[in-house]
């Protein structure tokens, strides 16, 4: 018997936790993390044309245009290792990256299962961001304060250098929280109304989120 491909969202605000959780979860799942922020910033590593036309919106805490994202992120799911679905981390962001969404996936007989919407409260979120850490080599993710490093500056994962995103800052965060209660927070009502949508407390511990979102899945799926 084949599986029908399963494809769940985690929604939530810039450094609500969504990465360090789809990492956690996407074992258990046996589905791949496919996280839009990553494939912008791996484009902009390998210097590709679509990098670089992403950096300066990046940079700003803005939006890249919805015809560069969603294409990146359709040909990224038609890959083979995504043949079971996905773990969409960071996408979609906006109405029309999610009509398009809905539109490839019923072209294929296919839908969303489940949207996770983690919800932190706006002065946490600043905290987070500023304090975060990614490793260059591998991407893994790090907070100062909240799941350090065992040796400053160096990845646990891979020993690769840990750096801070230039779109971590104080400002930048400012504006891309108000980029997401402008244009990404409709989505919630959106898959809401689909019956999809299930919300977590990301304003706990690691782990407690993680154990959240497992009983979600497990509810849900
Ligand atoms: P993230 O790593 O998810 O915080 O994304 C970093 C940056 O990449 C965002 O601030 C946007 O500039 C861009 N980006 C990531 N995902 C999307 C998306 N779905 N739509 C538009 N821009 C995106």
């Amino acid at each position: 018997m084949t599986r029908h491909p399963t494809y769940v969202i985690l929604m939530g605000p810039p450094a609500s936790g969504k990465g360090t959780q789809a990492d956690r979860l996407q074992e258990g799942l046996a589905l791949p993390h496919v996280a839009s922020g990553d494939l912008f910033r791996y484009n902009l590593k390998n210097q590709t044309p679509l990098g670089l036309e992403a950096k300066g919106y990046m940079d700003r805490g803005e939006l890249v245009p919805d015809g560069l994202t969603i294409a990146m992120v359709l040909d990224r799911l038609a890959r083979p290792d995504c043949a079971n679905g996905a773990l969409l981390d960071g996408f979609p962001r906006t109405l029309a990256q999610a009509e398009a969404l809905d539109q490839a996936l019923a072209d294929q007989g296919y839908g969303i299962n489940l949207v996770l919407d983690v919800q932190v409260p706006r002065d946490e979120l600043i905290s987070r961001v500023t304090g975060r850490r990614l490793c260059r080599a591998c991407g893994a993710s790090y907070h100062i304060k909240f799941a350090p490093p065992a040796v400053d500056g160096v990845c646990d994962k891979c020993g690769g250098e840990l750096y801070q995103r230039d779109d971590d800052t104080e400002a930048t965060a400012g504006k891309r929280l108000e980029v997401y209660d402008a244009q990404t927070k409709p989505l919630i009502e959106y898959y809401r109304n689909k019956g999809l949508l299930a919300g977590i407390d990301g304003n706990q511990p690691i782990d407690a989120v993680t154990a959240a979102l497992k009983e979600a899945i497990e509810q849900n799926l």
